[in-house]
């Protein structure tokens, strides 16, 4: 069973966000958008690996996406996915980024070759380790069994080529295409017999690392030399970029292009606000943003909003619940 679905990450979105709500010759564009690049990249290997975890998929899993717990020490870490049974335990790493890596098993480093020069990576296989190492620790915490157990890096792109400075057999077996996630199932669930946990624990088990779960939001403002005042404001067009004029409480047009649209364009933006952001608004901020005239009209968009509402009277701010 998929238990946590695959998402588009916030920070992509934020990225996204970001990318449109800058002036065009902005500085830190090249820089925002090179960091994009990487994170689409990244979220285009999980979903072409998402196809072969649905596949294998079947009743006696439990398999999470992107899940962020905190560590004993009180730190997150994340995991592309995880998976769960009854026996044993699975931790994926995906990779997607084309191009020739190489690994040296003595001293651990990776580096992606390139006819410009070579350049280091994290370690994927280090990287999987660690996130084993501490989920064993989140088990132990709560003083569940830890199950057997086992990690893997997966070959999203086809365009990519892996290569080890010396053989190591540790490596090699945790290295893996996409094609091969189904078959590294099926292996466990018929070679792990022991059973360390009952059909209820399993889904107890399951639900406590969701209540855990707490998705990384990147905070723009110290990631990137930008400012809050570099942001631009307004409903922006989504054809030209130009900002939108509101011509009554439900319709919003562009002069430049003749674009016309409903509510929902200006509900868009203030999301977009809140990407960046990451704070609650109250109405006269959300006016500002939005360039509206009406309190009215800032009050119908916050609560046609999934917002949650805090505080009372002039104090009333509202944040966007997918953010909390
Ligand atoms: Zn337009």
């Amino acid at each position: 069973m998929i238990t946590k679905p695959l998402t588009t990450p916030i920070p992509l979105l934020q990225l996204q966000v970001l990318k449109r709500r800058l002036p065009s010759l902005h500085p830190s564009l090249p820089l925002i958008e090179q960091s994009l690049q990487l994170r689409t990249s990244g979220h285009k290997g999980e979903t072409t690996s998402e196809y072969y975890f649905k596949v294998a998929d079947s009743d006696d899993l439990s398999i999470l996406f992107g899940l962020r717990i905190k560590s004993p020490k009180g730190y997150y870490f994340q995991m592309d996915v995880l998976v769960l049974h009854q026996n044993f335990y699975q931790i994926y790493e995906i990779k997607n980024e084309a191009g020739t890596h190489l690994l040296d098993p003595e001293t651990k480093q990776y580096t992606k070759l390139g006819p410009t020069g070579d350049e280091n990576r994290k370690n994927p296989f280090e990287q999987v380790s660690i996130q084993n190492y501490l989920f064993k620790e989140w088990l132990k915490l709560r003083q569940l069994p830890v199950p057997s157990n086992e990690q893997f890096v997966v070959k999203a792109n086809r365009n990519s080529i892996f290569k080890m400075t010396a053989p190591n057999k540790e490596i090699t077996s945790q290295f893996i295409p996409a094609e091969s996630i189904v078959q590294k199932i099926l292996n466990a669930q018929q070679s792990y017999k022991h059973q360390h946990y009952s059909q209820v624990g399993l889904k107890q088990l399951t639900q406590l690392v969701l209540g855990d779960h707490n998705e990384y939001k990147m905070n723009l403002f110290s990631y990137f030399p930008i400012t809050e005042q570099d942001i631009v404001t307004g409903v922006l067009c989504p054809h030209c970029s130009q900002v939108m004029k509101a011509k009554d409480l439900n319709h919003w047009n562009c002069v430049k292009c003749g674009f016309v649209s409903d509510i929902c364009i200006a509900k868009e933006a203030l999301k977009e606000h809140f990407y960046i952001f990451q704070r609650p608004v109250n109405t006269r901020e959300c006016m500002e943003f939005l360039k509206l005239n009406s309190r009215y009209q800032a009050l119908r968009i916050l609560k046609q909003m999934h917002t949650v509402k805090t505080g009372n009277h002039k104090d009333t701010k509202y944040f966007l619940k997918d953010l909390m």
